[in-house]
């Protein structure tokens, strides 16, 4: 397809400290398919958000510094990567139009556009028309129906054009997907974190695909609550317990609840701490970790897993001396992971846990979607994914 032009819809989501790029791994994950575009003589107009503007300009959240980082990462002088103010109109269509062979040109923040957020076919329309593919390397957006991820690649196709998932998504999709799909057993689902309600799905859609649930994090307070055990202080979901009594039920014994906890009389960094069993919690006390035990339990089921997939930390790891149960399951992931076991981490707190633990390279995959990686493995429907070409020959686009 050497001359035609693609819309590439990435994720540029990255942290500007003064009007400088601070972390470039989102953009870097992006050049194989941008380079592979550029080989194959595309035309390349890039589309991203950046932050949350509210449908209108704001100059805090332009995608300049990107433009530039892109062009150095491109190995091309500091401005050839064509940045265009505009993500809509005049302007920005006269810019695409003026694309030569092999050149990329990045737009300005999609999110500036009211028609971005409202999935307004107007605007995807008018995108549309500029292109004739369409790329999307946005796996964290994909769970979003906005312009650039859902009405866009559908306008495209119904101009007869092809909208593919890149490299990126790619792997996402096949990764996630075998793990659901076709898991060797035993499937073991580790879950921890912070908010239940917002992985009610979740929870039960590895109800009904794995073989073992490990409950860590504040999300397993919930469930001790859940059995009347005294959780203190703790940060414990109080809407949640409801479900979490249901939850219980559903799993019956494959969900596993910490027999130990590491309590605290203040969450701060380096509190004096103690290990309780999980029914003597003070009623003046926090739990901030899984205890020891637990920690071993639930690291044997892992080291031993066919399938590890990975939610949630196990307690308050960002704070000095909350880590040790969170650092115990990456090891047991990796370990798994070491015999040719498929571990997976999904959740944007929980790649963070995963570096901590030190064992970022040494999962299968880290899945860089966030809150996007939780709607795949809860099965969700994604927009962003939907909205592609049936077959999804991202090498035909980029051949
Ligand atoms: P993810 O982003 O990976 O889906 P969450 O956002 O659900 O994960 O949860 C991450 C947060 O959960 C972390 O910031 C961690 O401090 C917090 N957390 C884990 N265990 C506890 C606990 N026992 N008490 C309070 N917070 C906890
Ligand atoms: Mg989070």
């Amino acid at each position: 397809m050497p001359g035609a032009t693609v819309l590439l819809r990435a994720d540029f989501n990255v942290p500007v400290s003064s009007g400088e790029v601070a972390d470039d791994t989102r953009i870097r994950r992006t050049l194989p398919t941008i380079r592979r575009l550029v080989r194959a003589g595309a035309r390349v107009a890039v589309l991203s958000h950046l932050g949350r503007p509210r449908g209108e300009p704001d100059p805090g959240l332009t995608l300049a510094p990107v433009a530039r980082r892109l062009s150095e990462l491109l190995g091309r002088p500091r401005d050839a990567v064509r940045f265009v103010r505009h993500a809509s109109g005049e302007p920005a269509a006269a810019a695409v139009a003026r694309l030569a062979v092999g050149e990329v040109l990045l737009l300005e923040n999609t999110r500036f556009l009211p028609g971005e957020a409202a999935n307004a076919r107007s605007l995807a329309r008018e995108w549309a028309s500029w292109a004739d593919h369409f790329v999307t390397e946005a796996f964290g957006t994909a769970h979003r129906a906005h312009a650039s991820t859902d009405a866009l690649p559908r306008a495209v196709r119904d101009k007869g054009g092809e909208a593919v998932a890149g490299e990126l998504v790619e792997r996402e999709i096949a990764c996630l997907g075998r793990a659901l799909d076709e898991p060797a057993r035993p499937f073991v689902a580790v879950l921890g974190g912070a908010k239940i309600s917002d992985k009610i799905e979740l929870v039960e859609a590895l109800l009904g695909r794995a073989d073992v649930l490990l409950a860590g994090g504040a999300m397993a307070n919930v469930f001790l609550r859940a059995l009347g055990l005294e959780t203190g202080t703790s940060l414990v979901e109080d809407g949640a317990v409801d479900v979490a009594r249901r939850l219980l039920d559903m799993a019956g014994p494959r969900l596993s609840l910490p027999v130990d906890c590491v309590v605290a009389g203040r969450v701060e960094p380096g509190a004096e701490t103690r290990v309780a069993p999980r029914t003597e919690v003070g009623a003046g006390e926090a739990i901030v970790d899984i205890g020891p035990t637990t920690a071993e339990l639930y690291g044997r089921r892992i080291a031993e897993a066919g399938t590890v997939v990975w939610n949630g930390p196990m307690g308050v790891f960002e704070m000095d001396g909350f880590g040790a149960g969170t650092t115990k399951v990456g090891l047991a992931a990796a370990s798994a992971a070491a015999r040719g076991a498929t571990a997976i981490v999904g959740g944007g707190d929980s790649a963070a846990a995963a570096k901590f633990a030190g064992v970022a390279d040494r999962v299968t995959h880290v899945s860089t979607g966030g809150g996007a990686a939780l709607e795949f493995l809860a099965c969700k429907e994604m927009p962003g994914l939907a909205a592609l070409s049936d077959r999804s020959p991202s090498a035909e686009v980029a051949r």
